[in-house]
């Protein structure tokens, strides 16, 4: 937090995918209100104010990543591992989970169990990140009750069009 070159670098990937303009400075969390930019009509924009994503995961260069996919369009909160992820979603509740499935202290399995299991925090749709490409990881992510699965390394645009899937910009 605060660090000017995680900022620096959130805006030059920002540019960089062409698909944002990054405010310095910004640092998208609940108390800032971060509307789409200005001139851009977003399809699935939502009447009543943007939408919250909770982002779990360990990995900084992919959340920088994430971050800069989705800054402008979505409340961004983030969480480093399992265990801060779910303390996180049962303080805010928020409208969309990205759900990186290895990380250190809880890991995605784990955290997502823990989820669904819980009576306010079962509804909220779950999309798993993963770098694994092995056959059959999907069945098993989906089997352990995630809603969704995204491959890894991200892909900008495949990957906003699957979030739009389950949650309004
Ligand atoms: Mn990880």
């Amino acid at each position: 937090k605060g660090d000017v070159n995680k900022e620096d670098l959130l805006f030059k990937i920002g540019e960089m995918l062409g698909i944002s303009k990054p405010q310095r400075g910004s640092d998208n969390d609940l108390r800032k209100e971060t509307g789409p930019p200005i001139g851009e009509t977003l399809p699935t924009a939502k009447a009543g104010g943007i939408s919250s994503v909770l982002i779990i995961e360990d990995n900084p260069d992919n959340l920088a990543t994430i971050k800069a996919v989705l800054q402008n369009r979505f409340r961004i909160l983030e969480a480093k591992d399992g265990e801060e992820g779910l303390r996180m979603a049962s303080e805010t509740r928020p409208d969309l989970i990205l759900l990186d499935m290895a990380m250190p202290k809880m890991d995605g399995f784990t955290a997502i169990r823990h989820l669904k299991d819980h009576i306010h925090l079962k509804k909220i749709p779950v999309i798993a990140m993963t770098a694994r490409a092995m056959k059959g990881d999907r069945e098993k992510i989906l089997e352990a009750g995630c809603d969704d699965y995204i491959a890894k390394p991200i892909d900008p645009e495949g990957f906003l069009k699957k979030i739009g899937e389950w949650v309004k910009g």
